[in-house]
């Protein structure tokens, strides 16, 4: 018998107005799995993270995450809203992080780190701050406690919003297009930590148009267009050697085609 998955996403479906954004997805994320979403601009990928952690409500569907349902409870058999401190409390179990880096733009990169675990979760400043170092260490940042984020590469912004994130102990981190808005000689950086933390078995959930990160790191790569999954499985199955033609089209598109005739047949 197999463990449950840390994260179970059943049937979600999202619509704006007549547009129908998120279809019916399912979606398992075992405990230490690095699964990540490739997918067109406008195929759900953003609204499918941001109602994991309850930023969006959904029409329908539920998260589960280590078993407790997100967002929602279970009221004479009926799903309602939870109350906010309890919602508060999940989405600290699930950290996130975006594509604008979203920092503080008024408080120091440890200001931005220890603010969620003092205020949040209510950890004693010196015990929080112990852990911020700890973790700017980790994202290869140490010596930048004091500086305020306008004075950092957008490169090292990201890597205190994963610092910032991760700072909160969450079961399964977000990461929505972590590189889109970096420069190109950031991405690498971003990526590189990224890559650390999957090696340490964080789960993590990423969305991403880096398609030699995928192959590297993912565990399962899921394709999504027009709010559904529309293939999924190991990197080497679903980037190079796509069964659906959506796929297929979606990849050549954005030009992995190319870096797999360079690649050894195997
Ligand atoms: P992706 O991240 O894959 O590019 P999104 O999840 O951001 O896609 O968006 C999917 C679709 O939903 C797009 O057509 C987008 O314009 C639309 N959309 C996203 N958020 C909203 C919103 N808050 N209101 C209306 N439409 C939205
Ligand atoms: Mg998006």
């Amino acid at each position: 018998m197999t463990a449950d998955p840390l994260v179970r996403i059943d049937q979600l479906c999202k619509r704006y107005g007549s547009l129908r954004v998120l279809d019916g997805v399912d979606l398992e994320v075992d405990a230490g799995e690095v699964v990540c979403i490739i997918g067109p601009s406008g195929s759900g990928k953003s609204t499918l993270l941001r109602c994991v952690n309850f930023l969006e409500k959904p029409d329908h569907g539920t998260i589960r995450v280590d078993g407790e349902l997100i967002g929602v409870q279970e009221r004479k058999g009926r799903l309602v809203d939870v109350p906010v401190a309890d919602l508060a409390r999940q989405r600290s179990s699930i950290g996130m992080v975006f594509q604008s880096f979203n920092l503080f733009g008024h408080m120091t990169v440890l200001e931005n780190i220890v603010e969620a675990p003092i205020r949040v979760a209510g950890q004693p400043k010196a015990d929080a701050e112990k852990r911020a170092r700890e973790l700017l260490a980790h994202v290869r940042l140490e010596g930048k406690e004091d500086a305020y984020p306008r004075q950092l590469s957008g490169g090292q912004q990201q890597r205190v919003a994963i610092a910032r994130a991760l700072a909160m102990r969450p079961k399964v981190m977000l990461f929505d297009e972590p590189t889109s808005a970096l420069d190109p000689e950031t991405v690498g950086e971003v990526l590189s930590v990224m890559k650390l933390l999957a090696d340490e078995g964080l789960t993590m959930l990423i969305v991403t148009h880096e398609i030699e990160f995928a192959r590297d790191v993912a565990d399962r790569v899921v394709f999504v267009d027009g709010g559904k999954i529309i293939e999924q499985g190991p990197a080497a199955q679903v980037i190079d050697d796509p069964q659906e033609e959506r796929t297929q089209r979606f990849l050549s598109r954005i030009g992995s085609a190319g870096d797999r005739e360079t690649r050894p047949a195997v």
